[in-house]
């Protein structure tokens, strides 16, 4: 047997079933109108925010990175908790503006921003954090031809990492952001040009668990902000510090110790230099605040055995959890926390391979996990769904579609 990955805090059984949000897995699937079904925990978003407002000092504002769900009943919540919206395409502006969301509170990333893309942000109030000189160049033309003072920040490429952080997003050659020694010329040009100066965006990378990292990036991120903000020769309104705080998916994964990193963010804040002394900062994460809360359900369509291995056939597969496959960004697969909802917390009783209904070897969501026996029309629990899930999976493949989603 295999290990499966630790279930996240806050699922509870009821009626031998799994409970999300207090309610059982069977009823919302009928409220839902069936399977595959991804299922958000209000609750559950609440509360991390929560501790991340006790956790971090006052002084950092919480901003939401869209592109982890960008499900318009999540948006619609997040738009009462947090401070601020990151986005990484116009089809994303459009996705806040019809969730309500004041552009004004929004900052654009994202190398590849095209024309349109720049004139909507732009007339919108939307900060651009600018991926190069040449998207720089795009910007001040169509904001002229507008009419209108563009607001620009820059995205910096750093001269560092995060070190254990899932996918690296800095240190070395990148197409994100603008190499750091570059930066200070820029940004002289902005202010020289009359747009309104917003600062920098440092982003170090994504999926870091170990506190100790994030601490030691945090304070290279800050070291590199005052230094770059010196040279370009202007006190710094905005700094974006990044994010990167992971959630445990995989056996043997522990949570961040939010506590450490937040005490010493504390620590750095009362140490500012001069030139930040007045800076505005903020931090963006997109799967610490959503990917615990969210759960996908799928149910048994097939039970089979081939050369002696069990398997459990779903209507659900990597087209809506491409991640849980280990085919979004891992090397090796290892099992997410997977359990059988309507048979929450029973014993283990068997091994079983539990897959999806593609015709591919690749779309597998448990690899000889333990499970209780399960029958036909019994319904799996893929946890850690709430990012990069229904958004980040090739829905489409072979003629699937969408899966159905809900807040609760
Ligand atoms: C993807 C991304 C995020 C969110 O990353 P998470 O790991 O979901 O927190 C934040 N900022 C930028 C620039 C990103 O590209």
């Amino acid at each position: 047997m295999k290990p499966l990955g630790p279930i996240p805090a806050g699922y509870t059984a009821l009626d031998g079933e799994l409970a999300i949000g207090g309610r059982k897995a069977s009823v919302l699937v009928e409220e839902a109108g069936g399977t595959p079904l991804f299922v958000y925990c209000a609750d559950l978003i609440r509360q991390r925010v929560a501790q991340l407002r006790s956790a971090l000092p006052q002084r950092v504002a919480l901003h939401y990175a869209v592109k982890a769900n960008p499900y318009r009943p999540v948006l619609e919540l997040m738009a009462g908790l947090v401070d601020g919206f990151d986005i990484a395409s116009g089809g994303e502006l459009a996705m806040v503006r019809a969730a309500g969301i004041d552009p004004a509170r929004v900052s654009f990333a994202g190398p590849g921003k095209r024309d349109a893309e720049l004139e909507a942000a732009i007339a919108a109030g939307v900060t651009l954090n600018l991926e190069s000189e040449g998207e720089a160049d795009r910007a001040l033309a169509i904001a002229s031809r507008l009419g209108e003072t563009p607001r620009l920040a820059i995205r910096v490429n750093p001269d560092f990492d995060l070190k254990g952080s899932g996918m690296k997003m800095g240190g070395g050659a990148k197409p994100f952001g603008i190499d750091a020694e570059r930066v200070p010329a820029l940004a002289r040009r902005i202010i020289a040009v009359g747009a309104e100066w917003r600062g920098f965006h440092i982003f170090a990378g994504s999926q870091a668990l170990d506190a100790a990292a994030i601490i030691h990036t945090q304070a290279q991120t800050l070291d590199l902000a005052a230094r770059l903000a010196e040279e370009s020769g202007a006190p710094l309104p905005h700094c974006n510090l990044g994010g990167g705080f992971g959630i445990p998916y995989f056996p043997g994964d522990t949570p961040v110790d939010l506590a450490a990193v937040g005490a010493a963010l504390g620590e750095r804040m009362e140490q500012l230099p001069t030139v930040l002394q007045g800076t505005a900062f903020c931090i963006e994460l997109g799967r610490y605040l959503v990917g615990e809360a969210g759960v996908y359900l799928c149910q048994i369509v097939d039970r089979k055995v081939s050369h002696g291995e069990l398997y459990l056939i779903t209507d659900g597969g990597l087209h809506h959890q491409l991640a849980a496959s280990g085919n979004f960004g891992t090397v090796v697969r290892r099992n997410y926390p997977v359990a059988i909802a309507s048979r929450f917390g029973a014993e283990v009783e068997e091994e079983a391979n539990v897959v999806g209904c593609l015709c591919t070897p690749l779309d597998r969501l448990a690899d000889k996990g333990g499970f209780p026996r399960a029958e036909v029309g019994d319904l799996v629990a893929v946890f850690c769904a709430g990012a990069y899930g229904a958004s980040a999976s090739p829905a489409m493949f072979l003629g699937q579609g969408p899966a159905r989603e809900m807040l609760v």
